[in-house]
């Protein structure tokens, strides 16, 4: 039997995803997982235990298992097994983005400089290092940096989901940022990922303009694009959180080839060659910026929202045709099939990534059926537990769910999720703080 290694951050919504296509297509997953996060094993099947933040150690070990259960091909899900899935490809043989290339896409300071020595569009970065002493702020050499220009925005080098990202408009609310991202940097939660990337962070221009959100997959060094997202609701700070993606983006046939063709010159300058990428960027007067490319799939649930056809050799007329799930694809993929058969399904599409309005404790929600009922909508669902501690951007790391909609236009698809979103009512309590007692 085939057998693909995915190396996965947690046994997450994306791995069912991966499970159930692997099922389908009748292809056997083997799981290498961080011990610290595998929490359950939903089927049965042993994964490799690995530490994200041991490298060497993880590669070695899956390398050893690999030696008794041949892998045929490779997936990262999320953004830290890239490297760790790139080393393992590359010892086994595979092709695969180049672990230099994985480990220069996870760390925004060299994806700037390889976007620069490319001469490719990016903003002024300067980076500077997260100093321990908060009162230190006012001396910062960034304070004192000559090259710096209001609005810019300040971001952690290795974090992703917009975590951390923060936009200044003058010099105190400069100031505010950096120790903002000084305290989250300081988190245990952060630490405990014990990546020297941490130790700096990065302040660069901010670029004006619509964002879009690239899906696509490298085969060999070509792009295969499989959509460009379009997000309606301007992202212009202080956070960067992330809303709706709808594609197609409403872009001329010029600006969207203008977008590949910058996603592509920028993957291929970070070193990223063949495999999945899930890359951001922003559209104005001057051009397309990259602002990163990631050697990964897009992330959690939001993936459902894409749906592939694939030209197969003749079928008889009544056959029905088939939609593929991104997974599917991927797992095609890195089993060494082309992509050039496979579209993305002619529908407009589009998620809402539900954002956490509030710190607070989670109660419960509303309203869920009366979202389901809105002409376009296929599924809304809560991913946040009851009772869950609720943190929003920029510390935060989740959403509260994804509201899931499909039209003829992408206009309706848009419309759906605001009316959907518009039914729900969260309940979230203030957090009561627990003194130790005397
Ligand atoms: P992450 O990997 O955490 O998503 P990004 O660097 O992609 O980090 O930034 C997250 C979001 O912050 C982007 O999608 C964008 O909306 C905003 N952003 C980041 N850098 C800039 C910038 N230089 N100019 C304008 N917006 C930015």
């Amino acid at each position: 039997m085939t057998r693909v290694l995915l190396v996965a951050t947690t046994t997450g919504y994306q791995t069912r995803s991966f499970g159930d296509a692997a099922e389908r297509l009748g292809v056997e997953l083997v799981f290498a997982t961080d011990r610290c996060h595998a929490i359950d094993d939903p089927w049965r099947d042993a994964a490799i235990p690995i530490r994200f933040h041991d490298e060497d150690g993880s590669v070695e070990a899956v390398l050893a298992d690999a030696s008794s259960r041949p892998i045929d091909g490779v997936l990262a899900v999320g953004d830290r097994p890239t490297v760790i899935a790139a080393r393992v490809a590359a010892g086994l043989g595979l092709p695969w983005h180049s672990p230099a290339g994985a480990a220069t896409a996870r760390n925004k300071l060299r994806t700037r400089e390889r976007l620069r020595d490319a001469g490719l569009a990016v903003p002024w970065f300067v980076p500077f290092s997260i100093t321990p002493d908060p009162a230190a702020i006012s001396y910062h050499p960034l304070a004192s940096h000559g090259g710096l220009s209001y609005p810019c925005v300040v971001k952690p080098l290795a974090l992703s989901g917009s975590r951390g990202v923060m936009r200044a408009d003058d010099a105190e609310s400069l100031g505010a940022a950096v120790a903002r991202l000084q305290r989250l940097m300081r988190s245990p939660e952060v630490r405990a990922e014990r990546d020297g990337a941490h130790d700096l962070a990065l302040a660069e221009g901010f670029i004006p303009g619509r964002e879009y959100a690239v899906e696509a997959v490298l085969h060999h060094g070509a792009i295969h694009p499989l959509a460009i997202f379009e997000k309606p609701d301007p992202l212009n700070g202080p956070f960067f959180e992330e809303t709706i993606y709808v594609t197609p983006p409403q872009l001329t046939t010029d600006a969207q080839a203008a977008i590949l063709s910058a996603v592509s010159a920028a993957a291929s300058a970070i070193g990223l060659r063949h495999g999945p990428i899930h890359a951001e960027c922003r559209l104005n007067a001057a051009g397309a910026f990259v602002l990163e490319v990631a050697a990964r799939p897009i992330g959690g649930l939001c993936s459902r929202a894409l749906r592939f056809e694939k030209r197969s050799p003749p079928v008889f007329e009544e056959d029905e045709v088939r939609l593929y799930s991104l997974e599917e694809l991927l797992l095609s993929h890195a089993l060494g099939e082309s992509p050039a058969a496979w579209t993305r399904e002619p529908r407009a599409a589009g998620v809402m990534m539900i954002p956490i309005p509030q710190r607070g404790v989670f109660r419960g929600v509303a309203g869920v059926e009366e979202a389901r009922q809105v002409a376009h909508v296929e599924d809304v669902r809560v991913t946040a537990k009851t009772d869950q501690v609720l943190v929003p951007l920029p510390e935060g790391s989740s959403y509260l769910g994804f509201i899931f909609a499909r039209a003829e236009r992408a206009a309706d698809v848009v419309h759906a999720l605001r009316q959907a979103h518009a039914r729900l009512r969260f309940a979230i309590d203030a957090e009561i703080a627990v003194r130790p007692s005397a």
